[in-house]
């Protein structure tokens, strides 16, 4: 890995950045509210982008044909010092027997060609590998929620 010290809410702008334009096409709206107050801290930038995209895309692939809203925020959390990341989506959410299964190696719902079901499971190891932890929160039909945490 190669740690070096950087801001979290500029790592998620470059990738915002990267998949806007697209996203907006296919009608995908995404609300952005960054704390402004969140330290710099350590991490290693490629790998966070790697899961901030992933999370992306598995978004916008839940809501194909729908009216797309994503919703995605920054909080220091001071007295734990630590910086929380929600992704939200009004996707087609996961079903609560899926939940502990999606961050599996391989475990995909999608069709062949679409997903390897390596995406959660990737991003779970980089945020383990940052002293983090990410869980899913969803309500079936109505919206999906992942939430990270990494010490600052
Ligand atoms: P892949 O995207 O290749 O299928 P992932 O590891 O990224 O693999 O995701 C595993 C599974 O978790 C997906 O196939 C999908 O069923 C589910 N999933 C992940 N994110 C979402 C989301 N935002 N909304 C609904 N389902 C999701
Ligand atoms: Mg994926």
């Amino acid at each position: 890995t190669s740690k070096h010290t950087a801001s979290l809410n500029q790592t998620l702008e470059e990738v915002l950045g990267m998949v806007g334009e697209q996203f907006k096409k296919q009608g995908v709206q995404i609300e952005t509210d960054l704390d402004p107050d969140l330290p710099q801290m350590e991490m290693d930038t490629n790998k966070i982008k790697q899961v901030f995209m992933n999370l992306l895309m598995n978004a916008r692939q839940a809501m194909d044909g729908r009216d797309g809203k994503m919703h995605i925020s920054t909080r220091y959390m001071a007295q734990d010092s630590l910086a929380r990341v929600i992704f939200w989506d009004n996707g087609e959410g996961i079903p609560e027997y899926m939940q502990d299964k999606i961050f599996d190696p391989f475990f995909s719902t999608k069709r062949t060609g679409e997903g390897t079901g390596l995406g959660l499971s990737v991003s779970y190891g980089i945020i383990r590998e940052h002293g983090g932890e990410i869980i899913v929160e969803s309500r079936p039909g109505e919206w999906t929620r992942f939430v990270i945490e990494l010490p600052v």
